[in-house]
């Protein structure tokens, strides 16, 4: 088990529930820009939100960043620690800097003093493309351990343990091998995410491998899906993870449906794509199956609370497996809703 950690008024580690994280990619400069964005990330799902700190200016934007924000914000520094300070006193719930980069031991122990004070968390971020030259030379899954391992080491020398780890790569097998091993050799929360993923499609691929297999294994507290792209994205492509794997922690209705072939009866995507979006207005735990013909649908939609299969003018509707409904084609859309609210009375 992690140990437990307060960002904000969340905790991570410890069995908690998972965290999504996300990070903005507006200037934070932009304080407007970054609010929209930040109350976008949090109506998607999102928990707690990282910015960018890279200057003065915005350290001074970030205070009101944090004002204007409903979930812990995380600045994102690099190399100065004088930021790192200057983010906590804007208010950040936690700061991302590695220890190793910010120069002298003193500027270490400043900051390690400043943040426990406050009880600001620091994470640890390591990155397979930028570690340190004394790391060289070792697979890259077991330099990246050491080198996170040395910067919370930094922070241990000055009796800090506020600490979060995260060890990515954009190199899917290195970062499950180096989350692997780190959960082996300290108690930190983990902050589970695959780096520069890349655009849509194969960004979220390789998350869903690396970020999958680790909370597969129980390894990882809070998680971050890193997509070139809109970073909405990264929350719904991070709840979807949770979800497939039964660690999503609120109540949610999903839609499966068959990949249809040439026993389909009916519009399987246009009804699974109607119910879905009806679906996101449930809240109360639901399996809505909709399967293209009574040959296979019946057998494979058992274990839904609710569906149809396909006939060539009728189709049934099921629940829990069983017949209760034979409906006009035309009709199932209709008769679907109709039995899911009849549904919701249970709930
Ligand atoms: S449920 Fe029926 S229509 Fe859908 S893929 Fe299976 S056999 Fe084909």
């Amino acid at each position: 088990m992690t140990r437990k950690i307060k960002i904000g008024d969340i905790f991570i580690g410890g069995g908690e529930r998972i965290a999504v994280q996300s990070m903005t990619n507006t200037k934070t400069t932009d304080v407007d820009g970054t609010l929209e964005q930040l109350r976008r990330l949090k109506a998607a799902g999102c928990d707690i939100a990282r910015c960018s700190v890279p200057d003065k200016a915005s350290a001074d934007a970030l205070k009101e960043i944090v004002k204007g924000c409903d979930m812990p914000v995380v600045a994102d520094i690099h190399f100065d620690y004088r930021l790192a300070v200057a983010a906590a006193q804007a208010g950040a719930a936690k700061i991302r800097i590695n220890p190793g980069n910010i120069g002298d031991k003193k500027n270490v122990e400043y900051l390690a003093a400043f943040l426990k004070e406050r009880g600001v968390p620091i994470r640890i971020g390591v990155n397979g493309g930028s570690l340190e030259k004394r790391f060289e030379g070792l697979p890259l899954d077991d330099a990246m351990v050491e080198s996170a391992l040395s910067h919370a080491k930094l922070l241990e020398d000055c009796g800090f343990y506020d600490t979060v780890i995260s060890v990515k790569s954009s190199n899917v097998r290195a970062c499950v091998s180096a989350y692997r091993k780190l959960s082996k050799r300290c108690d930190y929360p983990l902050h589970v995410g695959v780096t520069e993923a890349g655009i849509y499609e194969k960004g979220l691929v390789k998350s869903a491998i690396g970020i999958g297999a680790l909370l597969l294994d129980g390894i990882g507290d809070t998680i971050r899906v890193s997509l070139t792209d809109d970073p909405v994205k990264e929350v719904h492509a991070a709840n979807e993870i949770l979800k497939a794997i039964d660690l999503y922690s609120g109540a949610y209705a999903e839609v499966v449906a068959c990949p249809t072939c040439a026993r389909t009866c009916i519009d399987v995507k246009g009804i699974a794509t109607a119910m879905q979006e009806y679906a996101s207005s449930l809240d109360f735990k639901l399996k809505i199956a909709v399967m293209g013909c009574v040959v296979n649908g019946l057998g494979e939609g058992k274990d839904s609370d609710i569906g149809v299969a396909g006939g060539k003018d009728k189709s049934v509707i099921f629940k829990g497996g069983n017949i209760v409904r034979t409906v006009a084609n035309e009709d199932i859309l209709t008769a679907l809703k109709e039995e899911i609210e009849s549904l919701r009375k249970n709930f």
